[in-house]
């Protein structure tokens, strides 16, 4: 074979990406190149678990870095890259759309480039990869990108037409289209994964689930955006993991699979949730509910309603199933975070803390 059994992953000292590596090289599925810009979100003690293991290898870069996409594609060969890298956070996009369209569309824009080009150069040493490609690009998406749904409609599946509401939402969009565009124009051997919500461990506390958590243990308020009934399909991030492993092994070239775990639950009902563990394994001294720091903020600009993925394709033609229930993914997400309170310091120091008081300072 031509290439090695090495991967390029982009953003994995992020949330999803950094549980992807860490999965990945304990698992010892071989070697990974970690390209990640470290912007506020990339933590590189995500990664703290793998730390000195030589199959893995961090680059601090940007994946619009032409001449670094080049280099690394060029030197290491892999037979896979697995594209996380991204702006993520709805409401900053709301704020500040700009990075948005620079990192997940120029980005992944020249990220493709640079991928077309290397994988143009095997095709012409190696012709037999251009009939049977071994060499995958897997752009991570998100379900955002179908828009949303009243109390009725059916969930989203791979057919569903593109709708996306936010800034975050239509760049991811763009992406998408992008990679589908790659795939029918240059053949490139491509696979879109479309994924619901993700929770679990090293969640950065700007989102729902960790920011709750932590606000509850800190005594503050928990802030529920309008009335608390907008629903989201949560999956647990190591079955994100696990169905991106399923999907790069035995996906169809040039398809899309949804990724979810059949979990619709309306915000408020997942902080509830959230506070009744909390309760249990971490009760206030003064016996009293963490559901007393439940606090009703205002909505926010275009807030869908509701997403809820189908994700029986993944489930009828690869045999993908989720581990977890939301239930049991939950209670680990709490756990977790109460065993690893270094790392959350460590996070909710410098730019995010400005961040959460801007947010919910009531201007
Ligand atoms: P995250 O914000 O936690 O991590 C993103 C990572 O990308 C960070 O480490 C950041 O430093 C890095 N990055 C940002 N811009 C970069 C650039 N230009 N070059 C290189 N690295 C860059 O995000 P996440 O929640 O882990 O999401 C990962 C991917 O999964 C994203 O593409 C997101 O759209 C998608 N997704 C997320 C969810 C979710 O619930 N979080 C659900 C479905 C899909």
């Amino acid at each position: 074979t031509t290439l090695n059994n090495t991967i390029i992953v982009t953003g994995g000292a992020g949330f999803i990406g950094g549980n992807f590596v860490l999965d990945w090289v304990k698992a010892g599925l071989g070697t990974v190149i970690n390209l990640d810009k470290l912007t506020y979100a990339g933590n590189l003690e995500n990664l703290a678990d793998i730390e000195g293991n030589p199959n893995h290898i961090f680059v601090h870069g940007d994946i619009g870095d032409r001449a670094l996409v080049a280099k690394l594609l060029a030197e290491h060969k892999p037979r896979a890259v697995i594209n996380f890298a991204a702006e993520s956070h709805v409401d900053r996009s709301i704020h500040g759309p700009e990075d948005f369209i620079q990192t997940n569309v120029v980005g992944t824009f020249h990220l493709l480039e640079e991928v077309r080009a290397y994988w143009n150069s095997v095709v012409k040493t190696h012709p037999e990869e251009k009939e049977n490609p071994q060499f995958r690009f897997l752009h991570v998406s998100t379900d955002e990108v179908y828009g949303t749904l009243g109390p009725k409609d059916q969930a989203f599946t791979e057919t569903t037409p593109y709708a996306p509401n936010s800034p975050y939402s239509a760049s991811k969009a763009a992406s998408d289209h992008l990679v589908r565009a790659y795939h029918h124009t240059y053949g490139l051997p491509v696979l879109t994964t479309n994924c619901s919500n993700n929770y679990g461990p090293y969640h950065f506390p700007e989102k729902l689930i960790p920011l709750c958590l932590l606000n509850a243990l800190a005594g503050k308020p928990l802030p529920i955006y309008g009335d608390g009934q907008q629903i989201r399909d949560w999956l647990f991030v190591k079955d994100h993991c696990s169905a991106i492993r399923r999907v790069l092994e035995a996906g169809q070239l040039g398809e899309t699979y949804n990724v979810g775990g059949w979990n619709e639950k309306a915000n408020l009902d997942v902080v509830q949730t959230l506070c009744s563990i909390l309760d249990e394994l971490s009760p206030k001294a003064d016996g009293s509910s963490y559901k007393d720091q439940i606090t009703f903020v205002k909505d926010r600009p275009g807030h869908d309603r509701r997403y809820a993925i189908d994700a029986s394709k993944l489930e009828r033609e690869l045999g993908w199933k989720p581990a977890e229930t939301f239930e049991s993914g939950i209670r680990k997400t709490v756990e977790w975070y109460l065993q690893n309170q270094a790392w959350v310091h460590n996070v909710t120091s410098g730019e995010y803390r400005n961040w959460v008081s801007k947010q919910y300072s009531g201007s």
